[in-house]
């Protein structure tokens, strides 16, 4: 962690009245980019491939045409923002995603493609008359990074990394039936652009209170947590509420209600001083929910995290083994479907110690932590180099229309990840073209 310093350097030799011009364009421009789908709550509802999120993003190709960038799209709806510097050299890309939770905020992805179009127009003009750069420049929205609509979640950058076959995508269906593919031709956001990238840079908010607990404003990433998702089925039958003797029930949403339960005592079983074990169960509907009938079926899906292999690996062989005795208390089976799983993974070392002398150069504080939540950038650093950087939530609230980042903080972040960028652009930290 280094000292707070309260007179920051620019990245990119700006003097204080093009720094003030660069802070302005952006916080405009993030101003602007909230609109598309803001709801009452001062959040934004812009689910994968709805209208609200095709909005967003030809805004997005809007602003950055302006910009001389070239827009492109991939067979899943990736959007690819190109920065020509030098004919012929490979690509860094930066990227996060545009798409939200249902009544989330405004800052969870989408600050961060905001900040990389940024970094990217700043590092342009200061490499104007500077020597040849080693890379060129990709700013990319991920297609459905939340999962909401559409399961799993960082949906585009799995297919970009090779982890999820590209046709299989494209037949997910939502709730309602609708696939992939229909709804990326309905907001007109696919293509067949293909991008090989040398490197990726992300930045996020952290969705947690490390750094504002610790009073920083950089966090330098170094690993993932692990996670273990999986979506049940609990089959019971269905009886009339009054009439059916406790008995001869077989009672679906019992027999879902004590999974809950049973993650969440996992949770408080399985947590250890060093490692803490995260469980949630944030989807869940129940068939045929209606006030006198004893339901037939629960879908829920249950999620175990843990910085560690082993302690995630024993809580989820607990998690099993519960499933065994809630099908015999409750009278009912209970059937595992899909799963999505990642590994606790750290991040590019170099990378963080590159980050890390941004960061001292800008005279900006830091500190290394760890990341929850997936983002793209776990697909991506298992294919390339990867630094992932973070931003403070106000209170951690996230996935929430009160979701909160503060202008300094987002201003700081856009500074960091432009410095990143030109030592990253100019072959720090991978050999270039
Ligand atoms: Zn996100």
């Amino acid at each position: 962690m280094s000292t707070t310093d309260s007179t920051t350097a620019s990245p990119d030799g700006m003097d204080s009245t093009e720094r003030d011009e660069a802070a302005r364009a952006f916080l405009a421009d993030f101003r602007s980019m909230s609109t598309f789908g803001a709801t009452t709550g001062g959040g934004v509802d812009r689910q994968a491939g709805t209208a609200a999120d095709g909005q967003t993003r030809n805004w997005f190709r809007g602003l950055v045409e302006g910009h001389g960038f070239e827009v492109r799209y991939d067979a899943v709806g990736n959007q690819f923002a190109l920065l020509e510097l030098v004919p012929g050299v490979p690509y860094v890309a930066m990227g996060s995603h545009l798409d939200s939770q249902p009544l989330g905020g405004r800052f969870d992805g989408a600050y961060g493609v905001l900040a990389a179009a940024h970094a990217a127009i700043r590092l342009r003009a200061a490499l104007a008359d500077a020597s040849a750069p080693a890379f060129n420049i990709a700013v990319i929205n991920w297609f459905n990074e939340e999962g909401c609509r559409f399961k799993p979640s960082m949906m585009g950058s799995a297919v970009f990394t090779g982890k999820l076959p590209v046709e299989q995508v494209l037949a997910t269906t939502d709730p309602r039936g609708t696939t992939v593919r229909e709804a990326l031709e309905s907001i007109g956001t696919v293509g067949d652009f293909g991008l090989e990238v040398a490197a990726y840079l992300e930045i996020h908010i952290e969705q947690g209170r490390s750094l504002e607990d610790h009073g920083l404003s950089i966090g330098l990433v170094e690993s993932t947590w692990g996670a273990n998702k999986y979506e049940f089925v609990v089959h019971g039958e269905q009886a009339h509420t009054g009439a059916t003797v406790i008995a001869d029930r077989h009672d679906a949403l019992l027999g879902a209600s004590l999974l809950v339960a049973a993650a969440r005592e996992i949770a408080d079983e399985f947590s250890t001083d060093e490692h803490a074990v995260i469980t949630s169960c944030g989807e869940f509907t129940v068939f045929p929910n209606s006030p006198v009938v004893v339901a037939s079926r629960v879908d829920l899906l249950v999620d175990l995290r843990s910085t560690d292999h082993d302690v995630l690996a024993a809580a989820d062989a607990e998690l099993h083994r519960r499933v065994a005795a809630i099908e015999e208390r409750a009278d009912v089976s209970i059937e595992r479907g899909a799963e999505h799983i990642w590994a606790s993974k750290a991040y590019d070392a170099s990378g963080m110690a590159l980050a890390a002398a941004a960061a001292e150069e800008l005279g900006l504080t830091y500190g290394t932590v760890r990341t929850l939540a997936g983002h793209d950038s776990t697909n991506m650093k298992d294919i390339v180099p990867t630094i992932m950087l973070f931003v403070p939530s106000v209170d951690g609230i996230s996935h929430n229309e009160k979701e909160l980042t503060r202008d300094e903080d987002m201003l700081a972040g856009v500074d960091l990840l432009t410095e990143v960028l030109r030592r990253v652009v100019g072959g720090d930290f991978v050999a270039g073209g």
